[in-house]
């Protein structure tokens, strides 16, 4: 009898093991996921109005396949995005996911920025849990808002153990994309992140989850950023290259005392001869220029027409402008040696 009992203990013990829920974190910073405006057919609306605990109770079904808890990080358009409200996000993601008793986390944010925020933490977050980045092109008064189907699916992809060591993903509109390659394309349409030079990384369906790919550039857990001591990070400025370009663009972000610029250059990464003779100068006065490109596929390759050696520019590689900003501030915290700085662009 006795062993009886004990077998049913132990049985039940299990049982609760088994079915006990992941516990997730909804950490919001606002953007159109969280807006709201006075009619469903118009596309005014403010960003951010509405609280995290606002969203989660819009979404019943989440609480049935995790424990929910939200936090509010932020109640802002995702434009506002700025250094204070990312070294937050990273600080806070690092400290819960330290918790054993934390199974990963989702981040409800504007889609204007996303993909630079997503790739932030793709960098400096510290652990191999779900990291998954969610938004919405429709607010949630808009007729088919696009919000609630999107947290549900990011959800499930947050307790999916396949998106375990994967790096920072956003999931909208049934895909799921890596950090590193994702991009908001449209203005407007709810189908607006892809991955121009790699594709989306898996897609998300009703919340039935599949990965096609995993990305092999260094992130998380392998990357060597560390923002657990940093109040701010250091300036770096995006120039857009065209016909008739003016030096004086660079000349203003040397003189805001920008430690890097980002050129988004013609075609592969290319200059306008006076922007060129400008930003070479910059750099004989020590700010680290790197070339991208605002063309959106491909990559800025290093020695294309310009020579890098020549002027001491760095190549962007695959990222974009965006993202070789965060990149270069990140890198800029460890080093301002020209050839580590290129490494860091191959690497990540
Ligand atoms: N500007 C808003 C934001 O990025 C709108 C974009 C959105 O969330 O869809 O927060």
């Amino acid at each position: 009898m006795k062993y009886l009992q004990r077998i049913s203990v132990l049985l039940l013990i299990c049982t609760s093991f088994l079915l006990a829920k992941p516990t997730i974190y909804i950490l919001a910073t606002g953007g159109t996921i969280a807006g709201s405006g006075d009619s469903e057919i118009k596309s005014s609306y403010s960003a951010g109005a509405v609280t995290v605990d606002k969203l989660i109770a819009a979404v019943p079904s989440i609480n049935d396949i995790a424990v929910i808890k939200g936090e509010q990080i932020s109640s802002i358009g995702s434009q506002e995005m700025n250094n204070k409200v990312w070294l937050r996000l990273a600080k806070r993601v690092n400290e819960l996911l330290a918790n054993k008793d934390v199974d990963g986390i989702v981040i409800t944010h504007g889609t204007d920025t996303m993909e630079e925020s997503a790739y932030f933490l793709h960098l400096t977050a510290k652990s191999k849990k779900p990291i998954v980045f969610v938004g919405a092109m429709r607010s949630g008064t808009s007729m088919s808002a696009d919000g609630p189907m999107n947290l549900y699916n990011a959800v499930n992809v947050a307790i999916n153990k396949e998106s375990i060591g994967k790096g920072v993903l956003v999931v909208m509109n049934e895909d799921i994309h890596s950090a590193r390659e994702v991009t908001k394309s449209i203005t407007t349409a709810v189908q607006t992140f892809v991955s121009p030079n790699a594709g989306r990384i898996g897609s998300v369906f009703y919340g039935n989850v599949e990965y096609f790919m995993q990305p092999v550039k260094a992130h998380t857990v392998n990357s060597e950023f560390d923002i657990s001591k940093l109040e701010d990070l250091p300036r770096v400025d995006i120039l857009f290259a065209h016909p008739e370009d003016s030096s004086i663009f660079v000349e203003a972000a040397v003189n805001a005392s920008a430690k890097g610029i980002i050129h988004a250059g013609m075609g592969n990464g290319n200059l306008f001869p006076s922007t060129q003779k400008a930003l070479s100068k910059a750099v004989e006065d020590g700010v680290v220029v790197v070339r991208s490109s605002r063309v959106p596929n491909g990559a800025t390759t290093l020695e294309g027409e310009v020579n890098d050696k020549e002027f001491g520019f760095i190549a962007a590689n695959s990222l974009n402008a965006q993202k070789a900003r965060v990149l270069l501030m990140l890198g800029l915290t460890k080093t301002n040696d020209l050839k580590e700085l290129q490494k860091l662009f191959l690497k990540y």
